[in-house]
C-alpha cells in the first residue's frame, strides 16, 4: 500500500530534485535545492563552525564549569522521560512525533518537516511536509539511512508556510542552523534526535540478513542502552540480542560511510530539544537546550513523566578497549576478537558492571571523538584541520590522543 497516499490528506510529500555529486556527503537536501552551492557553507562536513552557533542559537557557548556541557552541547536540564500513554509503532514512547503533533494542533506551526516510511520500503526514509496533527502517527518510529530532509524547505515556502518546525538528525540540523536566517522563516523550532552509526538503507538490509533468516518480517530494531539489540517481528515476538554476539564481523569493511565515523556532532547540539535514549536507563533522555526547547516540552503537560538521570559505573576502561580497536582496524589489522567461549558471558556481565545512564552517554559520545579523529587521520587527514572541532580535541585527551601538526 502506498501510504503516503494514503495520509495525503495531513502528510505531504513534493516531488524532490535530484542530488548533486559531492565528496562526504548525507544528502540533507541543500544539493537539491535551487542554490545547491549553500552546501560550501551550509555544511558540517566542511568547516563547521559549532562554537559560534551554539552561542547564537543557545545564547551561550559551552560552559567549563557544567561539565557533562563539553560532553552534550549546552543545556538548561537533562531529564529520563516517557510519555504515561506510549504511542504504538513509536521508537521508544512517541515523544519526538507527539511535539510535532501538539505544535499542529496548537497553531504553533503550519507544518512539521520529518521523515515518513518510503511506500516501497519501510526502513527507507522519505521526507515529508505534515500539515494536520494527525499526520504525525504516520512518521513514529526509527528509520535506517538518510534521506533530504532540508530539500523540503522551499516546497514548503511556496505553500506561503513560514512557521516550521523540524525534525532531524545532527548532519541536517547543522546545514538547517547555518542557513536559518536566509529562509525569510517567522518562527522555527528544531526538535533534534541523537544520531550515530548510521548507514545506507541498503546497507542496513543486509545487517536484517544476518540477524534473522527471514529479515522481512523484522519491524524494529534498537541498540539499547543495556548494551543488547531489541528486535520485534511482524508477528509479535521479540528478540534481544547482547551487543557482543552481533554478527558485526560479517559486514563488508565499508559498511559505515566514512560520513557517519567522522561526524563531529553525536547529541544534536544545535536542537531547541534533543530527544534520545543514551542517557534514560531504558527510558528516553531528553536535552532541552533553550527557552524554545522549555516551550516544546511544556506542549506535553502531564502526558510526560520525567525525573533526573542516573549515573553508574565507570566508562575509562571501556572507551580505552574502544580505541585500542579502533587503532587496530584504523590500521589496516584484524579487530581484536574475543574467544567465542567469552562472548555470552561478557555479553550477560556488560549490563551490570558497564557504564550506565549519563556514564553509558558520556563514552558513547567520546567513542564516537575517538572513530572521528582516527578514521579522518587515516582517510582524510587534510581535513582535520577545518573539520574537527575544539571540544572533540577536549573529549579525547584524556585518553592520549592529541593533535598532531598540521591537524
Ligand atoms: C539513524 C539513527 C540513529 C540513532 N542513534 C541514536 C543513538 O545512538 N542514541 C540515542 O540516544 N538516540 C539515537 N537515535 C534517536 C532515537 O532513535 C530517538 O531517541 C528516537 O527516535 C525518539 O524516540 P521517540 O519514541 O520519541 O520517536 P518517535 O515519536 O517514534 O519519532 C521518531 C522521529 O524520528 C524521525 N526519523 C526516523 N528515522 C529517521 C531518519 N533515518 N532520519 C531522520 N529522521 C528520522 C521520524 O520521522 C520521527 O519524526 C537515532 C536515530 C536515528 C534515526
Ligand atoms: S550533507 Fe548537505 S550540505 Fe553537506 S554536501 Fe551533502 S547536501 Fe550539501
Ligand atoms: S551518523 Fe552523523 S553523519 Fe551519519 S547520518 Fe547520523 S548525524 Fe549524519
Amino acid at each position: 500500500m502506498d501510504t503516503t497516499t494514503e495520509h495525503a490528506a495531513t502528510v505531504w510529500a513534493p516531488d524532490i530534485a535530484a542530488a548533486a555529486p559531492r565528496e562526504l556527503c548525507t544528502d540533507c537536501g541543500i544539493s537539491r535545492s535551487s542554490d545547491p552551492k549553500r552546501c560550501g557553507h551550509a555544511c558540517q562536513f566542511i568547516k563547521p563552525r559549532y562554537a559560534d552557533l551554539e552561542a547564537r542559537v543557545h545564547g551561550r557557548a559551552r560552559d567549563p564549569a557544567r561539565p557533562d556541557e563539553l560532553h552534550f552541547g549546552p543545556f538548561r536540564r537533562m531529564v529520563r522521560a516517557r510519555l504515561a500513554d506510549p504511542k504504538p509503532g513509536a521508537q521508544w514512547t512517541g515523544i519526538t512525533t507527539t511535539i510535532g503533533e501538539r505544535l499542529l494542533e496548537t497553531g504553533a506551526v503550519d507544518a512539521v518537516l520529518t521523515m515518513a516510511p518510503d511506500p516501497d520500503d519501510a526502513w527507507r526514509p522519505k521526507p515529508v511536509i505534515v500539515t494536520r496533527a494527525e499526520g504525525m502517527a504516520h512518521c513514529r518510529g526509527m528509520r535506517m539511512g538518510y534521506a533530504p530532509l532540508l530539500a523540503l524547505l522551499e516546497p514548503a515556502r511556496a505553500r506561503g508556510f513560514k512557521r516550521l518546525a523540524v525534525i532531524g538528525i545532527p548532519c541536517q540540523v547543522y546545514a538547517l542552523r547555518e542557513l536559518e536566517s536566509e529562509l525569510g522563516l517567522e518562527r522555527l523550532y528544531v526538535i533534534g534526535t541523537p544520531c550515530s552509526d548510521n548507514t545506507t538503507t541498503e546497507n542496513f538490509h543486509t545487517f536484517l540478513a544476518l540477524l534473522s533468516e527471514d529479515p522481512s518480517t523484522i519491524t524494529y530494531l534498537e541498540f539499547r542502552a543495556d548494551y543488547h539489540v531489541e528486535l520485534r517481528f511482524i508477528d509479535g515476538r521479540r528478540k534481544e540480542i547482547p551487543f557482543l554476539m552481533l554478527p558485526l564481523s560479517k559486514l563488508p569493511p565499508d559498511f559505515f560511510p566514512m560520513t557517519c565515523r567522522t561526524c563531529v556532532d553525536y547529541t544534536n547540539v544545535l536542537a531547541d530539544i534533543t530527544v534520545g535514549y543514551m542517557g534514560g536507563e531504558g527510558q528516553q533522555w531528553l536535552l532541552v537546550r533553550n527557552e524554545r526547547g522549555e516551550e516544546l516540552l511544556s506542549l506535553l503537560g502531564d502526558r510526560i513523566i520525567t525525573e533526573a538521570p542516573g549515573t553508574r559505573g565507570n566508562r575509562t576502561s571501556p572507551v580505552k578497549g574502544f580505541l585500542k580497536n579502533v587503532e587496530l582496524a584504523a590500521g589496516g589489522l584484524p579487530l581484536r576478537s574475543m574467544p567465542n567461549w567469552l562472548r555470552p558471558i561478557m555479553g550477560w556481565l556488560m549490563p551490570k558492571i558497564g557504564p550506565r545512564g549519563l556514564e553509558f552517554a558520556r563514552a558513547r559520545v567520546e567513542m564516537k571523538a575517538i572513530e572521528t579523529v582516527l578514521h579522518l587521520r587515516r582517510a582524510h587527514p587534510r581535513r582535520m584541520k577545518t573539520m574537527i572541532p575544539d571540544h572533540v580535541w577536549q573529549l579525547v585527551e584524556r585518553y592520549g590522543l592529541t593533535k598532531a601538526p598540521g591537524e
